[in-house]
């Protein structure tokens, strides 16, 4: 069903006004953990005054240690819904579990399933009942094949509105967090017709390189770009070395804003 030789058009999935896969480049920034009210709604303020209309923000939050933070989960929902209500931002957040799929559909715009569940077969079955949008992240070591075939899962549930995100693979390479493989952009834009974004934060782990990468995401066919952004990076409960103050933010954006829908 994501096959271009089935569809020929491209999909475009709609969030709110914004189109993603209609030709121009939609942004998604925002923390990586919702962490409460206050640091959301700023986060919030920060984007609508750019313009922009998207926003991430993690509620549940598979990290690698048990220890870590694991983020507010139903709480972190509800704030986002907060937020979304009072901004009028399209917001995008990660469940881990079926379970969350109904509460999810009720409190976020677009439902995220991370790069460690990209194989969750019960969790991609369980959104692709629903008619939400889904941001599905391609695996720590997951082969294209293997990532398109996890967007069949959820279309094969009767879901359409899927986007993939291009968020680095592992290899041997130490000098960036995971290698971001900006050749599964195109693959991917070829092989099936679904919207494909790429995470510059995730990938890349160096805010140093985010821009260029970005704009290389742009140039070989990306319908969007993701990154973090937090008001307070140095405090921050995850992440806190490769998300953007908004100082950072605001010369990345200014380099990227000519691309943009908003
Ligand atoms: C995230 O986007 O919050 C995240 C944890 O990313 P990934 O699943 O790609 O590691
Ligand atoms: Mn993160």
């Amino acid at each position: 069903l994501v096959s271009r030789k089935r569809q020929p058009e491209n999909t475009i999935v709609q969030i709110n006004d914004v189109e993603i896969g209609n030709g121009k480049p939609a942004f998604v920034f925002g923390p990586c953990a919702v962490e409460s009210l206050e640091q959301t709604a700023a986060v919030a303020t920060k984007i609508k005054s750019k313009g922009l209309q998207l926003m991430r923000g993690g509620a549940f939050k598979p990290r690698t240690s048990p220890y870590d933070f694991q983020g507010l989960g139903v709480e972190g929902l509800e704030i986002l819904d907060t937020v979304r209500k009072q901004s009028g931002l399209g917001v995008i957040s990660e469940i881990v579990s079926p379970v969350d799929v109904e509460i999810a559909c009720e409190n976020i715009d677009v439902i995220q399933i991370g790069a460690r569940n990209m194989q969750n077969f019960e969790l991609l079955k369980a959104v692709g009942k629903t008619n939400k949008p889904v941001l599905l992240k391609r695996g720590l070591a997951a082969t294209i094949d293997e990532f398109i075939h996890a967007a069949e899962y959820i279309l094969a549930q009767g879901n359409p509105n899927v986007i993939l995100c291009e968020r680095g693979i592992r290899t041997y390479e130490k000098a960036t967090r995971n290698t971001l493989d900006l050749s599964a952009v195109p693959i991917l834009k070829q092989e099936t017709h679904l919207p494909v974004m790429v995470d510059v934060t995730h990938s890349t782990g160096r805010k140093d390189i985010m821009l260029p990468c970005a704009k290389a995401a742009l140039a070989v066919g990306a319908d969007g770009v993701m990154a973090e952004v937090h008001p307070d990076p140095a405090v921050a409960l995850s992440d806190s070395a490769q998300q953007m103050n908004f100082e950072e933010f605001d010369a990345f954006w200014s380099e990227l804003e000519s691309f943009s829908q908003k």
